[in-house]
């Protein structure tokens, strides 16, 4: 008899997008003439730089010939992207990170999910709440937590961003082994400083602790004295693993192309209390489990980092960034309370009731779609998340909607 994984049966039905999907399928069906914005998932909108669309036909053109052809390539990643990264994501900023450290991948949602496999299941997890569904989910199916009951999985602890702390959570009250972070945040939009960092890094170090910091919306970051990357921070190669993905930064979400960064020193510990290096175990990982990113995407996401890559990366942040802005300026003269926007593509703006009731108002009565905080955990619930990723034309479209229906 074939028996199943039960860890899966603790995992609760994500209805969020299926129940958006619904509802704005009801919606259009009643009213087919109105033009719904959807400012919703976290999807870019715009084509992808020029540069990687020129790497990407060279590429596929050197695949068509027996003399430039190229099957598997390494599974961490060709040297040249490797390289580049090393480089400008990191050194540029004074991180002290080598391209034997970087692991290319087809995306950072797979990596956050999949890190977790090098840990013990009886380790002490923490997860911010609101935050990205897979850091839980794929520590749910893994056994590592209990029954989800009142909103929370057993044996989490939960590191609550509300507006108490500015959505950037407290560092926790019991120990905990294995700490997820994220900034700029999904989908509070909220940013940490050095500081406030560096204290989570101590924490690890005092704990023998380690974190895992989702960088994915470095790229928004515009305020030049918050860290892009955590290694930004004194010790913390010792302690923490970062992820990064081309998807928000360089438009990639259709394309796949993320990177690990797993430091050469970076520790955990065996039974005995005896130091492991983590680089070895996520290499062995990646090896056996992954077989490498083709060719000419790894060709596109290199050239994002030629001058003119930069040029063009930086133009369409700057374009998503400029949303946001307008979206911020509505929210504040409309008198509500919002976070986010500055350096993130994500405004996260207190509704003042139900998620789901504040969601529905606006879908009905302003035919804009947004994301009900709620179905990012229990302290998202109030919220609402309205993404920067559209058309310019159509979040100013959607801006004078909201500010017809919200007046007050
Ligand atoms: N991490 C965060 C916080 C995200 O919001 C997302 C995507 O929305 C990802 C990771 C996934 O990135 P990728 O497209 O590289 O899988």
């Amino acid at each position: 008899m074939i028996t199943i994984n039960e860890h899966y049966l603790k995992l609760q039905k994500s209805y969020l997008f299926s129940d958006i999907a619904k509802r704005v399928r009801a919606f259009q069906k009643k009213n087919p003439d109105v033009n719904l914005i959807k400012l919703g998932i976290g999807d870019v909108t715009r084509g992808l730089p020029g540069v990687s669309i020129d790497a990407f036909h060279k590429a596929v053109d050197e695949m068509a010939e027996d003399t430039t052809f190229r099957g598997y390539g390494p599974e961490q990643g060709y040297e040249f992207l490797r390289e580049a990264i090393a480089v400008n994501d990191f050194r540029s900023r004074g991180a002290d990170i080598s391209a034997e450290e970087i692991f290319v991948s087809d995306g950072a949602k797979c990596d956050t999910g999949n890190i977790q496999e090098l840990f013990t299941n009886d380790i002490k997890i923490a997860i911010p709440d609101p935050s990205y569904p897979s850091y839980l989910d794929t520590n749910v199916m893994a056994g590592r937590t209990g029954d989800f009951t009142d909103g929370r999985y057993k044996g989490v602890v939960y590191l609550d961003g509300v507006k108490e702390n500015g959505f950037v959570p407290s560092l926790p009250e019991e120990h905990v082994d294995l700490i997820y972070l994220c900034f700029p945040n999904n989908p509070t939009g909220s940013t940490i400083t050095r500081e406030e960092l560096k204290a989570w890094v101590d924490y690890a170090k005092d704990n023998k602790a380690l974190i895992l910091f989702d960088a994915a919306y470095e790229a928004f970051i515009c305020d030049n004295s918050l860290p892009k990357s955590i290694y930004e921070i004194e010790g913390a190669k010792e302690v923490a693993i970062e992820f990064r993905s081309f998807s928000k930064s360089a438009g990639f979400t259709g394309t796949r192309c993320a990177y690990t960064v797993v430091p050469k020193e970076c520790a955990g510990y065996d039974s005995n209390g005896k130091k492991q290096l983590i680089h070895s175990l996520w290499n062995r990982r990646h090896c056996t489990k992954f077989n490498g990113v083709s060719y000419p995407v790894q060709r596109a996401a290199e050239a994002i980092y030629s001058d003119s890559g930069k040029a063009q990366t930086k133009n369409l942040v700057d374009y998503y960034m400029k949303n946001a802005a307008l979206v911020c300026t509505t929210m504040s003269k409309l008198g509500y309370d919002y976070v986010g926007g500055k350096n993130s593509p994500y405004i996260w703006v207190n509704g003042e009731t139900d998620s789901w009731d504040f969601f529905d108002m606006l879908l009905n009565k302003a035919g804009v779609v947004c994301t009900p905080g709620a179905g990012f955990g229990r302290c998202g619930n109030g919220y609402i998340r309205i993404s920067a990723f559209n058309s310019y034309e159509n979040v100013k479209i959607a801006m004078s909607r909201l500010t017809e229906t919200l007046s007050r």
